[in-house]
């Protein structure tokens, strides 16, 4: 199979939207030209409807964990203690970067497949009433949880003074994000999730209070000092060379977004998220999240009694269809169907129906196309369930 032909429908990197690619396609200009500045001023009411926010959303040439390490070194002052929120491999990626910078970290872990627990969080609020900032991962790409970020800062702002640090990486552009009225203090997010461009950008807003903080932080950053960044967004600019070519692609995806209108894209992903789970239940598959706490942008399931391997190495082999295995200790026994970005209830139905055809022939039993009627019936009528 031919890359080029390969249907990719793991959380991240995403299909990118040919008018995107021709969009990065552009000859080179300047970084210190109009035509840059005219760029970066393009994308920013854009960006700021995505976040919900009317801060700067800073662009940084990085990958989304570049993205977590600025939120750590930025905010949390040495000496300082933290609480992180752990419901996957991304929390625990926030604990790492944590630890490297030998910062005391308070860990809030929950079983995975779970959200986090918003009594126990309040315990460890209590019990730790000075840290400087909690930690939490919106959409748990691992498991597909996606965490209750509003009632999460709602609490952590009613019980203590600590900054509520997001990672949106494999959410954001695809699920509700409302920074400003949810009281998030950073915002962060990659390009290769539901921003339906390559990896390398990361995006970055901060509120007011977080900006505050991080002038009183003397801890030592240079790349990843985000006052510069913020600094250089409100002129239009970039601190150091942007990675022009992605701000091509990062303006014709803010067009679409405008396109289709953020609401539009919200649902969408919402649908998505519908279609493949009702019809992995009705494959007699194992959802990892629950309903409450499931993801508009990516799937984690499991196969009783067949392994994950084989069902992914024959979706590629006779469909070209790529979708991803679990991480961490889940390794073996989840899978993962992305469906953020540049994803169509179309390719939902493709990739279920594909699905339906390797299960069968591996042996798992269940009754033959009922995952795709299931997922077919979510769209019936042209309804959209939120
Ligand atoms: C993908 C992902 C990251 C890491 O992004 P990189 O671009 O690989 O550094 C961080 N957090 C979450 C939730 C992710 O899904």
């Amino acid at each position: 199979m031919e890359t080029n032909q390969l249907i990719l429908r793991i959380p991240g990197p995403t299909p990118i939207p040919p008018s995107v690619q021709r969009a990065m396609q552009q000859p080179m200009i300047g970084h210190r030209d109009p035509e840059t500045a005219e760029l970066l001023a393009s994308v920013q009411p854009g960006l700021q409807t995505i976040f919900g926010t009317v801060q700067h959303v800073s662009v940084v040439a990085g990958s989304g964990t570049s993205g977590l390490e600025a939120a750590v070194v930025n905010i949390v002052a040495p000496g300082e203690k933290v609480i992180v929120c752990v419901t996957g491999a991304f929390g625990e990626r926030f604990v790492s970067i944590c630890k490297s910078y030998q910062i005391e970290t308070i860990v809030l872990e929950e079983q995975w497949g779970k959200a986090v627990d918003l009594n126990k969080l309040e315990v460890t609020l209590s019990e730790h009433p000075d840290c400087a900032a909690v930690f939490v991962t919106y959409c748990e790409t691992s498991t597909s949880v996606l965490n209750p970020i509003a009632k999460i800062s709602k609490l952590v702002h009613e019980k203590s003074d600590a900054l509520v640090i997001v990672d949106g990486v494999s959410c954001i552009g695809g699920a509700e994000l409302k920074m400003d009225e949810w009281q998030l203090d950073v915002v962060v997010t990659g390009s290769q999730k539901a921003f339906m461009l390559p990896g390398g950008l990361m995006f970055v807003a901060s509120s007011e209070i977080a900006r505050q903080k991080m002038k009183g932080n003397p801890r030592p950053r240079f790349y990843l000092d985000l006052l510069k960044y913020e600094k250089a967004t409100r002129e239009f600019s970039t601190p150091f060379t942007p990675a022009t070519s992605l701000l091509y692609g990062l303006q014709e995806v803010i067009r679409l977004v405008e396109q289709e209108s953020m609401e539009g894209v919200v649902n969408r992903h919402l649908q998505l998220r519908d279609m493949t789970r009702a019809a992995l239940v009705s494959m007699n598959l194992e959802l990892l999240a629950e309903d409450d706490f499931a993801s508009p942008t990516v799937t984690a399931f499991s196969v009783p009694g067949i392994e994950g391997k084989l069902i992914r190495k024959q979706l590629t082999q006779r469909f070209g269809i790529r979708i991803a295995g679990g991480q961490g200790h889940q390794k073996e026994t989840v899978l993962r169907i992305g469906h953020m970005g540049y994803c169509s209830t179309a390719d939902i139905l493709l990739v279920i129906s594909a699905l339906e055809v390797v299960l069968r022939d591996l042996g798992h039993a269940f009754p033959a196309g009922h995952g795709t009627v299931a997922a077919q019936n979510t769209l019936i009528g042209g309804h959209v369930h939120v």
